[in-house]
């Protein structure tokens, strides 16, 4: 069984105040957990990692931490983790990075500029960690003989990725920033064949239906839209992610009760919140 861990779900910029802690105020961040053996696998690096990051450190005793992060796109959302991910700073320790390429730049170049002087106090070159950063092009690739992750573009301003990682006969997709367009028969039926038969979907559900008519071309989905594609795919296990921050507990709360009327689609179905564990 793997479990899956909600780091952070919030899009765009974190919302630590009083009316967003049930749901959680860090921004995208999941963590895999998979057996022992494997390395760990953590999608986005959003401001959830900062706690991952000092989790692993303090249980790790006295044992190297090896892992892959595969980031879906250089909005600060996604990214904004990486400086304060404790394990990259400690030698012994060992992690790929993986990104899309973001017009001209390499995944390299991409956080070398998110920790310039004018943005942090230390370059990349404080890491300890061996790091390989890692430019992805859309495609598989074969992390161990358990784990394969497919890229694929998806509809979000900039070069973006969904990542469908096939692990120990298990297909669990993360879509955290997609805009799914109502009236474009023929991307949606896309979506559907690549989330066919899914154990598990995280997508993006930033936006409501009536949210979405000023809000198109902004790279986010109706949550209701997402239901019924999800449903239509034969996704078993639906989990709505990057949450406005404009949108509070309460309203999530009220989302989650119209969310009941889709329930008979899915093993499991619901808004993620921060810390929630679910498993595939
Ligand atoms: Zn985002
Ligand atoms: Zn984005």
């Amino acid at each position: 069984m793997i479990s899956v861990q909600f780091r952070g779900v919030r899009g765009s910029i974190p919302t630590p105040s009083r009316s967003h802690q049930r749901f959680g105020g860090n921004t995208s961040c999941v963590q895999l957990h998979l057996p022992e053996t494997e390395k760990k696998l953590i999608l986005d690096a959003g401001t959830g990692i900062f706690e991952l990051g000092n989790e692993l450190m303090s249980t790790r005793g006295n044992d190297a931490i090896e892992g892959n992060i595969f980031i879906t796109h250089a909005h600060s959302d996604h990214i904004q983790g990486i400086p304060f991910f404790k394990p990259l700073y400690s030698s012994g320790n060992y992690f790929g990075i993986h990104m899309p390429p973001q017009e001209d730049s390499s995944c390299e170049q991409i956080l070398k500029n998110l920790m310039a002087p004018a943005f942090f106090p230390v370059s990349p070159d404080a890491f300890q960690a061996g790091i390989k950063y890692i430019t992805r092009k859309t495609g598989p690739e074969i992390i161990s003989e358990n784990v394969m992750v497919e890229s694929h573009n998806v509809n979000h301003p900039g070069n973006v990725y969904l990542y469908k990682i096939h692990a120990y006969g298990k297909i669990i997709v993360y879509c955290p920033d997609n805009e799914l367009i109502e009236s474009d028969s023929r991307m949606l039926n896309r979506y559907i064949r690549l989330f066919e038969n899914a154990d598990l979907l995280i997508h993006d559900s930033h936006e409501s239906r009536l949210s979405y008519q000023n809000k198109a071309g902004w790279g986010h989905s109706a949550w209701e839209l997402v239901c019924e594609l999800a449903a239509d795919a034969g996704v078993k296990q639906l989990c709505l992610t990057h949450h406005s921050p404009d949108n509070d507990d309460r309203s999530l709360e009220e989302r989650s009760e119209q969310l009941l009327k889709y329930r008979r689609h899915f093993r499991g179905l619901r808004f993620a919140a921060e810390g929630d564990q679910v498993y595939v």
